[in-house]
């Protein structure tokens, strides 16, 4: 190891002792060396106790913690990480199985590796870097992902350019680090969809509601269901697969409209249960009628940072009121949201004065979040993000 130094001020250890990954700006007394963004660093403090050795990046989040031991971040760190990782996916039934391909392989801090997020579809692993240092080794993870996938993977596609911060000029180009052959369809518990990494959203498809939507299918049968903010339309197929009379899917992007209709037809061809609008959420749901008996809010984050908090939460308040007041009696809806600072109590709180505003009586029958191929870290609570809940409404 000869890796720049880095000397935290007193007091400042102490989140490191208890294994947050994270070194604040603020916590350092000085930098020996000089390091540039996303190198490798060791990190010290107070009596030259050693604290862990992480990527450094100019920011607010100065370094991520890659290990808490002394040692080299080489070929064999990145491979004895990603293997543990892929056994885990394994180990949970999503991998190597005949009727799901589709899972993230790494998810950041959750599996030991901040500022890292893996999806695989099928073939392909879409790899997008949150960290500078993530994309500084993005070559060297690539090789360490076809290592331990070996025959199971053929191509790495690399996405990052709407990820990173830029400051530093980094030359980071969207493209295949391996193959390019890519076939685009992958399987979800036995369904089917086209991922368009290219130019979707995100990695190309919503991995973390794989379990919601699958508790979903189960509640689905013989109902009239709305599935607001679509995208590719995951929620959809599951219902009709589990036996809805009608199904709507609504996004404002058409390009996602169009996605939603080629998933559905691939898996019910011609089924004219199935239709898609491309329309803003908030004009849909105030012009439609009171017909649906199962509803899905799955909207895009409304708050990305903590300043603007309040005004989420009144967004999804606002969001949820209007379900509350138009489903059908006897109807189920369920309702998420995704914004990471965003808790579960303001999420609730939020949806409650929802309910309380409908003045109809409401239960919730199940309380949701990400899946287990989304872990958390117990030691970087911030990991979990995706909060859900399933509500009856009399
Ligand atoms: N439920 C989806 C993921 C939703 S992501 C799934 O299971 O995969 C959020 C979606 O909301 C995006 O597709 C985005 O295009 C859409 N969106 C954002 N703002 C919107 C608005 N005002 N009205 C309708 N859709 C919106």
């Amino acid at each position: 190891m000869n890796y720049c130094r880095i000397n935290l001020k007193p007091k400042k250890e102490e989140s490191l002792l208890r294994f947050h990954p994270w070194v604040f700006s603020g916590a350092i007394q000085s930098i020996e060396g000089e390091p540039e963004e996303g190198e490798l660093v060791e990190v010290y403090g107070q009596g030259n106790r050693f604290l862990g050795v992480g990527h450094y990046q100019i920011g607010s989040i100065a370094v991520r913690i890659l290990s808490f031991q002394p040692r080299t971040i080489d070929a064999a760190f990145w491979e004895e990480r990603i293997r543990v990782a892929f056994e885990l996916r394994k180990a949970l039934g999503l991998a190597g199985v005949p009727d799901n391909d589709t899972f993230r392989l790494i998810h950041g801090e959750g599996d030991g590796l901040p500022g890292l997020v893996v999806d695989v579809y099928a073939h392909t692993a879409v790899m997008q870097a949150h960290a500078v240092g993530m994309h500084v080794a993005r070559q060297q993870i690539a090789d360490a992902l076809k290592v331990v996938m070996s025959d199971e993977l053929k191509n790495i596609y690399y996405k990052s350019e709407a990820t990173l911060p830029f400051k530093a000029n980094l030359d980071n180009e969207d493209g295949y680090l391996y193959g390019g052959e890519a076939e685009d369809i992958a399987t979800e518990n036995g369904l089917k969809f086209y991922v368009d990494w290219l130019k979707g959203q995100k990695t190309g498809f919503f991995v973390d509601q794989r379990e919601n939507r699958s508790l979903l299918e189960k509640y689905s049968k013989n109902r009239s269901v709305l599935n607001m903010f679509c995208y590719t339309g995951g929620f959809s197929f599951y219902a009709m697969r589990g036996g809805a009379n009608v199904v709507h899917s609504v996004d404002s992007s058409a390009k996602a409209i169009a996605l939603t209709n080629r998933n559905v037809e691939l898996n019910f061809p011609g089924d004219a249960r199935h239709e898609a609008f491309a329309e803003d959420a908030f004009k849909y749901l105030e012009r439609m009628g009171s017909n649906y008996d199962l509803i899905i809010l799955d909207p895009p984050a409304f708050a990305k940072h903590k300043n603007v908090l309040r005004n989420a939460l009144q967004g999804y308040r606002k969001l949820n009121a209007i379900a509350f007041e138009k489903i059908k009696p006897g109807g189920i809806i369920f309702t998420f949201s995704c914004s990471q600072v965003v808790s579960k109590e303001n999420f609730r709180l939020a949806v409650f004065s929802a309910a309380a505003q409908s003045g109809r009586n409401v239960r919730i029958l199940h309380q949701m979040t990400q899946p287990a191929d989304h872990p958390v870290n117990i030691y970087h609570p911030e990991g979990e993000y995706l909060k859900g809940l399933v509500l009856y409404v009399e």
